[in-house]
């Protein structure tokens, strides 16, 4: 049973449909897949009926961004109500700040003599997505002005490049409350990416369980093995569920569909605690599995 529960589409900042990253994973065998794109849940519909089309399953979820004083922290939301008002209020409120957000550091770049307009990003983002800086990087790389998006985001997009403008995000407790008042279940994304940038400290993440938390991404390519072992310390100190996942974007970045994979059981206790959507797709296929007879 290959389970991967965090996949980006071009609805946030993959480089696939959500139905090409689907039929992807079944050829590459997956059985169990969630599209998890920052801040946006409108990838689901075409996501589950693809998984219906090739048998696979497919957890519909999403990727916060969330911000404690200005450390970013990703929460994954598995098996949510999109339609919370709360919920999809502070959503919408994310994403028009990151619309505005990445018109200010296309100008900037603009200003500075880089190959790129704010209309220029719009175009290669495609109307609707979540609008985040791979897709400055994108158009850069279209413009022949960077060989892929690592290299971008090295030169002109990192966090205190410059260029960097933040955006309204939540602060992680609250997007924690968010994501169970909904109805769903909240994993926290690569706690401890610390390359990425600054990674906040355990007495955060103490508060997100006091809030509700439910697991945390412990199996992820941006973790070394110290991140491993401090995150399955805080796993066994606090009952929280362990995942393993790629945070797969397509040709985005290196990371390769399936490279890391959640348990059965893991799955199984996420698909019992949520209670805001439903799996979609091929029914879940494996013994012992919580919900597969009811449905
Ligand atoms: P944003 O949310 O707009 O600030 O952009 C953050 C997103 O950029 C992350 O979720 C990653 O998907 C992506 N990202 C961050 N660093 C890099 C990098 N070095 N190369 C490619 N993508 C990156
Ligand atoms: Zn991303
Ligand atoms: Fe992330
Ligand atoms: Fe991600």
């Amino acid at each position: 049973m290959l389970i991967d529960l965090h996949t980006h589409s071009r609805h946030s900042d993959g480089t696939q449909a959500p139905a090409e990253l689907v039929r992807e994973a079944a050829r590459g065998g997956l059985h169990v897949l969630a599209l998890t794109d920052h801040d946006v849940s409108t990838g689901w519909l075409e996501a589950g009926n693809q998984a219906q089309e090739v048998g696979i399953t497919l957890i519909p979820g999403i990727e916060i961004s969330c911000s404690r004083r200005g450390t970013s922290v990703h929460l994954l939301g598995y098996l949510l109500d999109p339609d919370h008002p709360q919920l999809s209020g502070e959503l919408a409120t994310a994403r028009e700040h990151r619309v505005h957000r990445i018109k200010v550091m296309a100008d900037r770049l603009e200003s500075a003599g880089y190959p790129v307009t704010f209309r220029t990003v719009v175009d290669q983002a495609g109307e609707g997505a979540t609008l985040g800086r791979p897709h400055l990087a994108d158009t850069l790389v279209a413009a022949g002005r960077f060989p892929d998006r690592t290299a971008a985001f090295g030169a002109v997009l990192h966090r205190s490049s410059p260029f960097y403008v933040s955006h309204y995000a939540p602060d992680p407790v609250r997007a924690v409350e968010l994501v169970r008042a909904a109805g769903g279940v909240a994993v926290m994304a690569h706690p401890f990416a610390g390359a990425r940038g600054a990674i906040v400290g355990d007495e955060v993440i103490e508060e997100m369980v006091a809030a509700g938390l439910d697991g945390l991404e412990v199996d992820h390519r941006d973790h070394p093995p110290p991140a491993i072992v401090r995150a399955e310390a805080l796993c066994r100190r606090f009952g929280l569920l362990r995942t393993g996942s790629s945070d797969y974007h397509g040709t985005g970045k290196p990371n390769r569909l399936g490279e890391h994979l959640t348990t059965p059981e893991v799955l199984d206790e996420i698909i019992a605690r949520g209670t805001g959507a439903l799996p979609m797709g091929a029914p879940l296929k494996h013994r012992g599995s919580a919900r597969s007879d009811a449905q």
